[in-house]
């Protein structure tokens, strides 16, 4: 039996930010709660191979696959949405199609011929797209185009689509479009023209779409529908509402109320099967419900960009509904800590140090760990914020005062913090970290076992450095103790305080692998605690 491939492209209009991401992702939620085997791809416009390079204040969070590669955001959108691990062949930038095609230019491969955007790079993007399918075993892929349709860097992209459209049968690719409707101030209305040319933009291209999503303020009046529907050439009942939402969890809820679910199906000549939406809406519900309220501190560097520990803020939503929950986040500067000192802590029930790189508001890290310590407050250290917290222990209570990490103090004559004998000197800032998912193995009646309720776990990593082994019994002695082990027991995976309420420090990122429908349970035990302190 033939394997059915289909093709979803979401495109965008009128201006960035609009949420194509939650979009797309969506649309996959909501392929899959109707029984078909979707995936989503993301397609990235830059010329960066991938996301590991880009500075967060540009783009948010860098999201970690299961499979290692450093992405953007949305992949992170889409495995929440989805229910489901992705991996390489899901996201796509302009960088990997470059490198592929030159060096199949450089091996010869094409023979002598002028290698050009039209047909080699779009032959690449092409094959890239189909790999989704292949890679996932899906019948439809849901492809966001990332970017706004007239961007330069988009262009092959477009042209691609375009082709697929014309070697495919009709019914085998479909083009979502989504655009801005922005309220006039001065007469408070909804104006359609800017997603009107955005559609001309696209149609420049040579792509008409067969749904237009309008992304607006309020909801859509009918005649609005109307207006987009004639000046953009598609049916009124294929105009979408995406109405500005409290939660991003509810745009499929919407989505399937303006029955955007079915009508793909159709277009895209697929009976529709029954859908189930039950177990979302009442994580919806349990999320816009709370019966309680806990106010976190999370210190960090980007604190006034919170894209940039999106999955982090998330992972606490998740585990907030499934406690009944509020979680209301504090956002402490590093750097404030570092100058105003720790009375800026005040008032929180609970810590988190994120992941980080760089020295800036570092001293902040570790005094912020050191005051979670002294005052019984839980603490959950990730990545970078199980580093400080090694070395506020180091220093306060082994009495290592110059202590650090050499990443911050390459001559340090306590280095907690190191690299190990094996990682050679780094060179390239690309690639050269441990990522992607690694074992790790629980003590029995930890903190973290219990929390798990299991033996071994799988985590995220995105790290060079790692906790020097050779302090490993001084922190034990004192009670700053070992709970999760690389299963060759030579990385500690995670260090948790016996006289403490609770301190868990992980050297992984729990919260890349939490889920609406599945919170992960170290931010629900942190949780709990925060709760109970
Ligand atoms: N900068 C630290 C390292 O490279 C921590 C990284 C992180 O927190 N993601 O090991």
């Amino acid at each position: 039996m033939k394997l059915l491939a289909k093709y979803v492209f979401v495109t965008g209009g009128v201006v960035s930010g609009l949420g194509k991401g939650v979009v797309t992702a969506s649309l996959g939620h909501l392929l899959r709660a109707r029984g078909v085997a979707a995936t989503l791809q993301k397609i990235d416009p830059y010329l960066n191979v991938d996301a590991g390079t880009i500075n967060p204040y540009e783009h948010g969070e860098v999201f970690v696959t299961k499979d290692g590669l450093e992405t953007d955001l949305d992949i992170g959108h889409y495995e929440r949405f989805l229910h489901q691990d992705l991996g390489r062949a899901n996201y796509v930038t302009t960088g990997q199609i470059y490198w592929a095609v030159i060096q199949r230019e450089r091996r010869g491969d094409y023979l002598g011929r002028t290698v050009q955007v039209v047909p080699h790079v779009t032959e690449e993007i092409k094959a890239r797209i189909r790999g989704a399918l292949e890679a996932t075993g899906s019948e439809v892929v849901v492809v966001e185009v990332g970017g706004t349709v007239g961007d330069i860097e988009g262009l092959p992209y477009l042209e691609a689509v375009r082709q697929l459209r014309d070697e495919l049968p009709e019914e085998d690719v479909a083009v979502v479009h989504l655009a801005y409707l922005p309220i006039l101030s001065t007469t408070g209305e909804l104006k359609t023209k800017p997603a009107q040319h955005s559609v001309k933009e696209l149609r420049t291209a040579g792509i008409q779409p067969d749904f237009v999503v309008a992304r607006c303020p309020t909801p859509l009046p009918d005649q609005l529908r109307r207006k987009i529907a004639l000046f953009c050439d598609v049916p009124v009942d294929h105009v979408i509402e995406d109405r500005d939402l409290p939660s991003i969890y509810e745009v499929p809820l919407l989505l399937a109320e303006e029955g955007m679910d079915v009508k793909l199906l159709r277009r895209l000549d697929l009976e529709p099967r029954e859908t189930d939406l039950r177990a979302w809406k009442d994580f919806v519900r349990r999320l816009k419900n709370p019966e309680r309220f806990l106010r976190i501190g999370i210190v960090g560097k980007y604190v006034e960009l919170h894209d940039a520990y999106l999955s982090l803020v998330e992972a606490l939503r998740h585990a907030g509904a499934a406690l009944g929950v509020s979680v209301e986040i504090r956002w402490i500067s590093a750097e404030q800590v570092e100058k105003e000192g720790e009375g800026v802590l005040a008032g929180v029930q609970g810590i988190i140090v994120p992941g980080g790189f760089g020295e800036r508001g570092i001293e902040g890290k570790i005094l912020a760990a050191d005051w979670a310590r002294r005052q019984g407050t839980p603490y959950l250290g990730i990545c970078l914020g199980m580093q400080v917290a090694a070395i506020a222990f180091a220093r306060n209570v082994l009495g290592k005062k110059n202590a650090h990490s050499t990443e911050f103090d390459p001559h340090t004559p306590d280095p907690v913090i190191d690299l190990l004998p094996e990682q050679t000197k780094v060179k390239e800032k690309g690639g050269t970290m441990r990522l992607g998912e690694y074992p790790a193995e629980l003590v029995p009646g930890s903190k973290i076992q219990k929390a798990y309720d299991q033996e071994k776990i799988n985590e995220r990593h995105r790290h060079r450095y790692e906790f020097n082994p050779r302090y490993l019994d001084l922190f034990s002695r004192a009670g700053f103790l070992p709970s999760a082990l690389s299963p060759d027991g030579r990385l500690v995976e995670a260090l948790e305080l016996r006289d403490h309420p609770w301190y868990v420090a992980v050297q992984f990122h729990p919260e890349f692998r939490s889920r609406p429908l599945r919170p992960h349970p170290l931010f629900v035990s942190f949780l709990r605690a925060c709760l109970s302190s």
